[in-house]
């Protein structure tokens, strides 16, 4: 289920930005999000998208290492529990 090149033809926003600040600078990078916690890469991929409850936040995998944390785009730095992205989970 590779996601390939390709899509292009969709003309749809190649680079959604659901919150649709058009002038959202390129260059902003979140606390905690400029290199891996694990191993220190800084060629990360970082993904826009929202966590539960509607909180902005950034997902962070590393290509090195595979580490993957999320963070919250008012944070500190500090990476998100699960439960805070995920929500507060299924009362099995
Ligand atoms: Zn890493």
């Amino acid at each position: 289920m590779a996601r390939r090149k390709g899509d292009a033809g969709r003309g749809r926003d190649a680079h959604a930005e659901p919150l649709g600040s058009v002038s959202q600078p390129q260059s902003i990078v979140v606390p905690g999000t400029h290199a891996c916690l694990r191993c220190g890469e800084t060629e990360l991929t970082r993904i826009r998208m929202t966590i539960s409850g509607g909180r902005p936040a950034v997902f962070v995998s590393c290509p090195s290492c595979e580490q993957t944390n999320w963070f919250a785009l008012d944070g500190d730095g500090s990476p998100l529990p699960r439960e805070d992205v995920m929500g507060p989970g299924k009362q099995s």
